[in-house]
């Protein structure tokens, strides 16, 4: 069931799509990658971690093992060691083994396409798929729902769902589908930058005027949208 019908609520989404995109005008995946396989096990790697972290234990990890050949033959434990940083390093490194023995033996070791296919490989949820067929294929097969993009869906009035799958489908069906990944990467800037879980910077906010949820003490005070930056607010 979907649960955002509110009115006028799909040109909302597409008026702050805009401001988002002059706000940050690139949105790149944030991991380091130079191949399907390698953004498979970078995702996988970086579910409770930062984008960060994890680039920083991927170069010795493909330096080792570069591709799914090389990580179904792995021994476990070696995979373990290389990522234990990054946290349930054990999960992690069972999943990108397990992942990646039927990436070759039922995907003729190339990472599949679709959706489907991509959720029978271990430790891959909709997310995870989300973000592969993006940047890996170019494939918009659905919104990624990470804790920064359920806070902000919800607080500009775009969903009344909490399950991250609801909230994708109503998300879908208000926002164009070219954008539905480069959306989640602005809005997770958004939500570091300015709309953080405890604080909002409100009176700041490009989107107050168009946000439900903003402070009382920023209506006021409405910001102007700045111009184009190539500054990321990492
Ligand atoms: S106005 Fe406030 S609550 Fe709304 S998106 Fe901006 S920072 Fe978040």
């Amino acid at each position: 069931m979907v649960t955002t019908r509110k009115p006028g609520a799909k040109k909302r989404a597409l008026e702050i799509l805009s401001r988002l995109k002059r706000l940050y005008p690139e949105a790149p995946c944030t991991l380091n990658y130079e191949t399907p396989v390698q953004l498979l096990v970078a995702t996988i790697l970086s579910a409770q971690c930062t984008d960060e972290r994890v680039n920083l234990v991927t170069p010795e990890l493909f330096r080792r093992f570069p591709d799914a050949a090389a990580l179904a033959g792995a021994d476990l434990t070696e995979i373990e060691t290389l990522v234990r940083s990054t946290g349930f390093y054990r999960n992690k490194a069972k999943n990108i083994q397990a992942a990646c023995r039927m990436i070759m033996t039922e995907f003729g070791g190339q990472v599949p396409q679709t959706m489907e296919e991509l959720l029978r490989l271990a430790g891959v949820a909709r997310k995870t798929a989300n973000v592969v067929l993006a940047h890996a294929y170019g494939i918009h097969a659905g919104v990624t729902v990470d804790t920064h993009v359920k806070r902000l869906s919800a607080r500009l009035g775009l969903t009344k769902a909490t399950d991250p799958m609801r909230i994708e489908q109503d998300l879908m069906k208000l926002l164009p589908q070219p954008d539905w990944e480069n959306w989640s990467i602005r809005l997770i800037y958004h939500g570091r930058a300015v709309c953080n879980a405890r604080n909002p910077a409100c009176a700041a906010c490009v989107l107050a005027d168009l946000c439900p949820s903003v402070c009382a003490s920023a209506t006021s005070v409405l910001p102007q949208v700045p111009p184009p930056s190539s500054e990321m607010p990492l």
